[in-house]
């Protein structure tokens, strides 16, 4: 009998019923309203936890070919790809005292890429590195920063622990300038923002908030100076105290085993769970090493790039969680039977079905306590939330002093003096970890910290007020010379460093092409923005369109479950990001910079 033919061990109907109601639990009407912002008193959840000391220096006047905005994997792959065009006069501004973005904030304990290293560090072969782990940890991979930096002897070229706060555009000389909170007024001919996408972390708005007395932090500012250890785990200062973690997201699935073992209680608060794959860790095989082609990092990258976009190849290089789902998804579609009369839409439906069906199997052979396992169980369709992979988050609600406080999708009630309470229940603790996330619905310049002022003192704010309005997703008209590296308007993936190379690529082409030929501006004509604009309005939706529908628990993947009035004009190209990828090559092959408009002042 053939795949498709055989009766599912499950009832369609009663998931799709159980989805639904799962999903009208969670929808408030406050939506991304529900957050709140870390400012005023609730600023210092932002002081950054890792300097030693303040960097202690005047402000800076200089005038340089490129300012790079963030030193993360976006900023270091564009300083290198720059490096590589012969665009040497840069400056980069970073917020944090070193390299790494995500990875300098995120060190908490357990801190692992979700996505294989060797797809996900960027510049592995430039630099000659090839990861310990299929899966690199935080350590590993904030080195990685340090070495690129190194690599490309951006050290020196750094402004660290300083934060932008304003662009203007100058049109008398053509040029950006970029004041700091130090007071730095730098005077740019070209500006790439690459402010990283989960770039500000968020609070629960949860009454009581500043009521606590213990101790808090958000999982991106974790301070080791209270619960001792490192990245690596060994937090041995919490082995006396009463531990809340707030969120079971992607940063909680990995903190947790940690904190588990380590506190005395442990109370985990969940809304909605995640769903949990194997990750199936394993140090990297030297033989394997030894027999890497060169440009074997860009294949295997487009190989998973190819896969976890529903493009069937050959060959699965990385076969893992995230590949899995195709894999099964092709298996089922080369046998089915055509008298099944299946849609694709459907097929797609049963396979997101079995897996989730697999991975809440998971939760009963790894969780003892029956009550506990039917509330780790996630009931969605897989991709309306993160996916996540880890081997001993599930078990440790096997310990003792590990409890699971659902919340039945309403989130936490309340914060008091002396902790948090659920259903009427007081849960006494010493410190409460907020580990709830980071702002993703939210205006870009309001995300980024800062806005930009370009022709005639326009706001970048103002002209994406209705949503992007872009060419590729990386310049606009009226801002000449500012480049962003983001996924609006450009393309969605699962390894979001592969955007950020291509995007790296596309601007050193066209920054390189205009200092090579004395141009001093390079501006989107309002008839590419405008043709661009149009372009994304075609799609219907784009790809993450259909994780709004009743089979999806609300999230930041879809504005918490509400319509966002921009959502269409901001989605990703709704052609994929392979698509998407091959549209910029073709652009810069074709040679005449369409829709870019070069001067020389
Ligand atoms: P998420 O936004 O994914 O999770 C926030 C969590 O907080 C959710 O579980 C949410 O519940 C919960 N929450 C929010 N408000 C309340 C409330 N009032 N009461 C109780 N719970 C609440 O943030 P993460 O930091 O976990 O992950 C963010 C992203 O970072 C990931 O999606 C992923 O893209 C990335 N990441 C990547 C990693 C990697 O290895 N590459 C590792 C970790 C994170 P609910 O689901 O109901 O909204």
């Amino acid at each position: 009998m053939s795949e498709i033919a055989r009766e599912p061990d499950f009832d369609p109907n009663a998931l799709r019923e159980r989805y639904r109601i799962e999903r009208e639990k969670r929808l408030r009407p406050d939506g991304n309203d529900q957050y709140v912002e870390m400012t005023g008193e609730f600023a210092r959840f932002l002081d950054d936890p890792y300097i030693d000391e303040r960097i202690e220096r005047g402000p800076i006047t200089d005038a340089v070919d490129v300012v790079l905005i963030g030193g993360g994997f976006g900023g270091l792959t564009t300083a290198a790809r720059f490096r590589e065009a012969g665009i040497d006069e840069l400056l980069l501004i970073e917020k944090g005292g070193d390299f790494g973005g995500t990875w300098y904030w995120n060190r908490y304990p357990g801190a692992q890429c979700d996505v294989e290293s060797y797809c996900y560090l960027p510049l592995l072969e430039e630099l000659g590195y090839v990861p310990k782990e299929k899966y690199a940890y935080a350590r590993e991979i904030l080195d990685h920063a340090a070495a690129i930096g190194r690599h490309y002897g951006l050290y020196e070229q750094t402004l660290f622990q300083t934060e932008v706060t304003d662009l203007r555009w100058d049109e008398a000389i053509s040029r950006w300038t970029v004041h700091t909170d130090r007071g730095d007024a730098v005077r740019a001919r070209f500006v790439c923002m690459a402010n990283g996408p989960l770039h500000r972390p968020k609070l629960p708005g949860i009454p009581g908030l500043r009521d606590f007395k213990g101790h808090s932090f958000h999982t991106s500012r974790w301070d080791y100076g209270y619960t001792g250890g490192g990245p690596d785990g060994n937090l041995d200062r919490l082995g006396d105290k009463r531990v809340a973690i707030i969120g079971t997201g992607a940063t909680a699935i990995q903190c947790v085993p940690f904190l588990g073992e380590a506190a005395k209680e442990l109370y985990v608060f969940q809304r909605t769970p995640s769903s949990v794959d194997v990750r199936g860790n394993s140090p990297t095989d030297p033989e394997w090493t030894r027999g890497l082609q060169q440009g074997w990092q860009k294949h295997r990258m487009e190989n998973f790039n190819a896969l976890v976009s529903g493009v069937p190849q050959e060959e699965d290089l990385v076969d893992d969680g995230w590949t899995d789902l195709v894999a099964k998804f092709v298996h089922r579609f080369r046998n089915a039977d055509p008298g099944a009369n299946m849609s694709l839409p459907q097929m797609i439906e049963m396979v997101n079905f079995e897996k989730m069906e697999e991975l809440r199997g998971r939760v009963d052979e790894l969780v003892d306590d029956p009550e506990t396992a039917e509330k780790l169980k996630p009931y969605y369709q897989m991709f309306c939330k993160r996916p996540t992979f880890n081997d001993e988050y599930l078990p440790t609600f096997n310990r003792p002093n590990v409890h699971l406080v659902d919340t039945d999708g309403k989130g936490v009630e309340r914060v008091t003096e002396k902790g948090l309470v659920v259903a009427g229940i007081t849960y006494e603790v010493d410190c409460i970890i907020y580990s709830t996330g980071f702002e993703v619905g939210t205006a870009y310049t309001r995300r980024a910290g800062y806005d930009a002022a370009g022709r005639g003192g326009r706001l970048l704010s103002e002209h994406w007020n209705d949503g992007t309005r872009s060419l590729h997703g990386m310049s606009s008209h009226g801002f000449p010379n500012l480049f962003v590296s983001q996924i609006s308007q450009a393309a969605f993936t699962a390894n979001f460093p592969h955007l950020l190379e291509e995007c790296a690529v596309h601007q050193a082409h066209i920054i390189g092409h205009a200092l090579q030929n004395g141009f001093t501006e390079a501006e989107v004509t309002r008839d590419a923005e405008e043709a661009w604009v149009k372009t994304i309005l075609g799609f219907e939706g784009g790809p993450l369109a259909g994780l709004g529908g009743p089979d999806c628990t609300p999230g930041y993947y879809n504005n918490e479950g509400q319509e966002h009035p921009h959502a269409a004009q901001s989605a990703p190209w709704g052609g994929g990001s392979i698509g998407f990828f091959k549209l910029l090559e073709d652009w810069r092959e074709e040679g005449s910079f369409e829709g870019l408009e070069f001067r020389r002042s």
